[in-house]
C-alpha cells in the first residue's frame, strides 16, 4: 500500500502515519524527521536546512526530492509506505509522480487531514516527544501516565522541536496554504484524494482512515 498523508502542520500526520505503519506493516517516510536527523548529524544537508526550518520555510525541492528518492527505493519500502510531510509543493508532487511511474509503483490514496487553522497553534505549541523512542506527547492533551517518564520506553528525557514555537507556526501555516494546498486539486484530478476530519479525536481519525482504506 502506498499512501500520502496531506494536511497542515499539527494535523496529526505523524501520529496517524505511525499507527498505519504498525497496522499495515508499511514504512512511515517523514521528510521532516529525515531533515531533523541531518541537522542533528551536522551533515551538509543539515547545515543548509537548519535555518530554513527554524524560520518555518520550506527546504528547496531539489534537496528534498533527492533525499526522498533514495528512501523510496530502499528495501524497507518494498511493502509500501506512508509519506508524511512530502510532497509539499507541486514540483515535488510532479517528481514523485515520475519516480513512482518509472518504478511501476502507483500511489493508492492521498488522505487529507482537514483541520481548522485556529486549532493548530495550540496543538503544535504544546507538543513534545520522548528523546529516546520518539513517542509523542502534549502538555494539554496527552501527558505521560507517570509524570516525566515515557509510557513507551521508560526514558526520562523529552525534546521539543525548535520550530514548534508560536511565531514559527504562523510561517509554517502560511507555507502550507501557499505552497502545499495546491496539491489537493492535483491529487483530486488523479481521483486519489480522500478527506478525513482531522479535528476529531485521534482514535476516531484512525477509524476514519481505516474506513477510507477499506478496512472498516
Ligand atoms: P515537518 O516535520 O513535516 O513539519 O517538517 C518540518 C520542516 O522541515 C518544515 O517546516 C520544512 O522546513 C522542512 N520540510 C519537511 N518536509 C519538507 C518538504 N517535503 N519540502 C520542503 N521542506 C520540508
Amino acid at each position: 500500500m502506498r499512501l500520502i498523508l496531506l494536511g497542515p502542520p499539527g494535523a496529526g500526520k505523524g501520529t496517524q502515519a505511525k499507527r498505519l505503519e504498525e497496522r499495515y506493516g508499511i514504512s512511515q517516510i517523514s521528510t521532516g524527521d529525515m531533515l531533523r536527523a541531518e541537522v542533528k548529524a551536522g551533515s551538509p544537508i543539515g547545515l543548509e536546512a537548519k535555518a530554513i526550518m527554524e524560520r518555518g520555510d520550506l527546504v528547496p525541492d531539489a534537496i528534498i526530492t533527492a533525499m526522498l528518492a533514495a528512501r523510496v527505493s530502499a528495501p524497507g519500502s518494498a511493502k509500501g509506505f506512508i509519506l508524511d510531510g512530502f510532497p509539499r509543493t507541486v514540483p515535488q508532487a510532479e517528481s514523485l509522480d515520475r519516480m513512482l511511474a518509472e518504478k511501476a509503483m502507483p500511489l493508492d490514496q492521498v488522505i487529507e487531514l482537514k483541520v481548522d487553522d485556529a486549532a493548530l497553534v495550540e496543538r503544535i505549541a504544546g507538543r513534545f516527544t520522548c528523546a529516546k523512542c520518539g513517542e509523542g506527547y502534549h502538555d494539554s492533551f496527552k501527558q505521560p501516565a507517570k509524570a516525566g517518564v515515557c509510557d513507551a520506553c521508560g526514558s526520562t528525557e523529552f525534546t521539543r522541536r525548535a520550530d514548534d514555537k508560536a511565531e514559527t507556526v504562523a510561517a509554517r501555516l502560511d507555507a502550507y496554504h501557499r505552497q502545499t494546498a495546491p496539491l489537493l486539486p492535483h491529487y483530486a484530478a488523479q481521483g486519489k484524494l480522500r478527506q478525513v476530519d482531522g479535528m476529531a479525536e485521534m482514535d476516531e481519525v484512525t477509524r476514519q482512515i481505516a474506513a477510507v482504506l477499506g478496512a472498516g
